[in-house]
């Protein structure tokens, strides 16, 4: 039986013209009740996947602070309220990328840390007026603390007092020592893209813990997944990717947060 209009609840995929994002947007308008919107930075390919998904699309880059802004601005005069915001829009190196590592960090970190995160500070408020409030950030295993750091910064990022500048100042020493060239002797790992989603998983854990009462915040891997990201190389497709953030979004009111999931369940960060 299809929802009534009041009961709709409105869903945007950030990123969801292609890959994991485009079954994130699929996989909600098949389960029913939601009106979805994906979030893109081409117009061209927006349109054409929201015709495709029978989705809505808006203009979102978010590596543009413009962008956000007037993203921002539009959902809340349009909409007044976010119920599930999906971050998923992400970029990523590879290995046939010749650019050196130091050149790779800002644009990565532009997108996938700062970018998202100043995002989602300008949604939280839309999403405290939701129902049943989902935001779920697409992360990476890439971006495990024992992956990525040594043990003291292991104890930084996941500390349970890590406030947002606290965590903004890491990441702005990670990109001071990457130009340094001296990251490694810091403690950093070696992937760009790794930290971005170590990054983006701690943000998660502060975002979990202030919004504790009034949403659920979760951040998943979707797996090796076959999409343009990996070369379409993965082994896993994207649709079953999908459902590592689907299933976020169906966790019920009082369920877990702050938690990070991999292979459909909870997992080690
Ligand atoms: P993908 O096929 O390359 O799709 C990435 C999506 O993000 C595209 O729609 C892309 O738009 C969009 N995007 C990139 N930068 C953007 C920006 N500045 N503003 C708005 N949209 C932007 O990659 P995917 O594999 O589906 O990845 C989706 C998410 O899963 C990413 O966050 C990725 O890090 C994560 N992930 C993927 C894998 C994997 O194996 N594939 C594994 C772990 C995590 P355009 O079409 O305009 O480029």
């Amino acid at each position: 039986m299809a929802a009534s209009a009041e009961a709709v609840r409105i869903a945007v995929i950030t990123g969801g013209n292609k890959g994991i994002g485009w079954h994130i947007a699929d996989q909600l308008i098949k389960a029913g009740g939601f009106r979805v919107l994906i979030a893109c930075r081409n117009p061209e390919l927006g349109a054409k996947a929201a015709a495709e998904l029978g989705a809505e699309y808006t203009e979102l880059d978010v590596g543009s602070e413009e962008s956000i802004a007037a993203f921002a601005e539009r959902m809340s005069s349009e909409h007044g309220r976010v119920d599930v915001f999906v971050n998923n829009a992400g970029i990523a190196s590879n290995s046939f990328n010749s650019t050196p590592f130091e050149e790779q960090t800002g644009p990565i970190l532009k997108v996938n840390y700062w970018g998202t995160a100043r995002l989602t500070d300008a949604m939280l408020p839309l999403l405290r007026n939701g129902r049943s409030p989902r935001l779920v950030n697409v992360a990476s295993m890439k971006g495990k603390l024992k992956e990525q750091l040594s043990a003291a910064l292991q104890e930084q990022f996941s500390s349970p007092g890590l406030t947002r500048e606290v965590l903004d100042d890491l990441v702005r020493k990670f990109e001071a020592d990457v130009a340094a060239g001296q990251h490694q002797k810091e403690g950093w790992g070696n992937s760009n893209y790794g930290f971005s989603k170590l990054a983006l998983i701690a943000y998660t854990k502060i975002a979990a813990r202030e919004e504790a009462d009034t949403m659920r915040v979760n951040a998943c891997c979707p797996g090796w997944c076959s999409t343009d990201m990996g070369s379409q190389s993965g082994p896993r497709s994207a649709s079953d990717g999908a459902r590592n953030a689907v299933q976020c979004v169906f966790l019920p009111d009082d369920g877990p947060t702050g938690e990070f999931w991999e292979n459909e369940g909870i997992s080690v960060w």
